[in-house]
């Protein structure tokens, strides 16, 4: 069998750590098996390489920025291909570049472009286990480029693609996906699979398992993942094509809590007006999550609510402040104290049962719901942010998420 093994910082955090994978990698090895490890940096070592470059230009130069990111997957694939060769397995490390990541000049959020797989096929030929670097690929003009925070994920899934793997393996500190975030929902559990659009939906939410471009691009080449943990046995949770028995009504459910609600009340209610609210967001590149447009005044006069993220919030007030003034509107309202639930699965497309079931949910804990939106595969309310974890779990528990009646 063909595998890519990807480690995260956690999983690598000193030498104890590269040590125990290395193992675990040679005997992967030992089995029989040709291994690709794709390796990210040790620990913390991206984000204290970040806060020292933004301590010399802060962060203005994005090409030396990459150049010098790329050094923290350098180290730990060196270390490792060193440990398992000490364990007797023949190991190389190879840069993201070396091993045929190609990728465009967006120096920072690189696109792949292209992957050849010759080098790791020349390797794993030669019975040599090639060590890559995560992360990381070359551009047109032979610069080092990055591939977004958490793009290791990235490198292992076009790695697999390039080379057919049977199997990429992603090992983490957690074993896999849960049915909620376990620090908010104790009884969460882990999924044994769910599909790439559940992953995305799940993904945008705020769960960290896997880089969201990573998904993208394991979707689109059919690539199976396993997410997994790598300090305690069981068979993780697979992400992969939409399965028939994944109709389950719901398979997971999500918070986020880092949006603002704003409001731009008293607003004509006539045609365009949401459209000239919304263009000049759009305009800005500030993405709205949710809009909501309520007939609430007799005079010909409504009110719009939209959600945006936290880190757009002050810009966003600004750009509706501005529109506010020109539609003649009576008050711009701002909200941050606000969460969103969703409730997300495959099986929320077929049945209406399921928003039924969440406002019941809601319902019965007294919750407000103050918006709600709706994609083909989830279902969301806005609360109040003092609601939300109480929210989370009353939802999970509705949707017999914890196995109980
Ligand atoms: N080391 C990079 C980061 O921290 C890439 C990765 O870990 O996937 O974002
Ligand atoms: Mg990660």
């Amino acid at each position: 069998m063909r595998v890519v093994q990807k480690y995260g910082g956690s999983s690598l955090k000193n030498m104890e750590y590269i040590d125990a994978v290395a193992k675990r990698v040679h005997q992967t090895a030992e089995a029989g098996h040709a291994v690709v490890v794709v390796v990210s940096a040790m620990g913390d070592t991206t984000d204290e390489l970040v806060d020292r470059a933004q301590q010399v230009d802060g962060l203005k130069t994005a090409r030396n920025l990459d150049f010098l990111l790329a050094t923290g997957e350098m180290q730990s694939a060196a270390l490792m291909a060193m440990a398992l060769t000490r364990h007797g397995t023949r190991a190389f490390a190879l840069m993201g570049g070396q091993a045929g990541i190609r990728t465009d000049s967006q120096f920072g959020q690189a696109r792949i472009t292209g992957v050849d797989a010759e080098a790791l096929e020349r390797l794993l030929a030669q019975g040599v286990t090639p060590v890559v670097t995560g992360f990381q690929g070359i551009s047109p003009d032979g610069a080092v480029t990055t591939l977004g925070r958490g793009g290791s994920d990235l490198t292992a899934i076009a790695l697999a693609s390039a080379i057919q793997a049977d199997s990429c393996e992603i090992y983490s500190d957690v074993p896999g996906v849960f049915t909620a975030d376990p620090r908010i929902v104790p009884n969460a559990k882990a999924l044994a699979s769910l599909s790439y659009d559940e992953m995305l939906e799940l993904a945008s939410q705020g769960a960290q398992v896997l880089q969201t471009q990573a998904v993208l691009y394991a979707r689109q080449s059919g690539v199976t993942v396993n997410a997994r943990s790598t300090f305690e046995e069981g068979p993780g949770t697979r992400i992969e094509t939409e399965q028939a028995e994944f109709n389950t009504l719901v398979t997971a459910v999500a918070l986020d809590t880092h949006l603002t609600k704003i409001g731009l009340v008293g607003v004509p209610d006539r045609p365009g007006v949401a459209a000239l609210a919304c263009e000049k967001l759009a305009q800005a590149g500030i993405n709205i999550d949710l809009v909501f447009q309520a007939l609430s005044h007799d005079d010909a006069r409504a009110d719009i609510a939209l959600t945006v993220a936290d880190r757009d919030r002050d810009r966003a007030v600004r750009i509706c402040q501005q529109t506010l003034g020109e539609l003649g509107g009576s008050a711009l309202v701002v909200d941050a104290d606000i969460a969103k639930v969703s409730a997300v699965g495959a099986g929320v497309r077929n049945h209406v049962g399921v928003a039924a079931t969440l406002f019941r949910a809601l319902a019965d804990a007294h919750i407000n719901i103050q918006m709600i939106g709706t994609s083909e595969i989830k279902i969301s309310c806005i609360v109040a942010r003092s609601d939300a974890e109480r929210a989370l779990n009353q939802v999970h528990h509705a949707f017999r998420l914890d196995g109980k009646d």
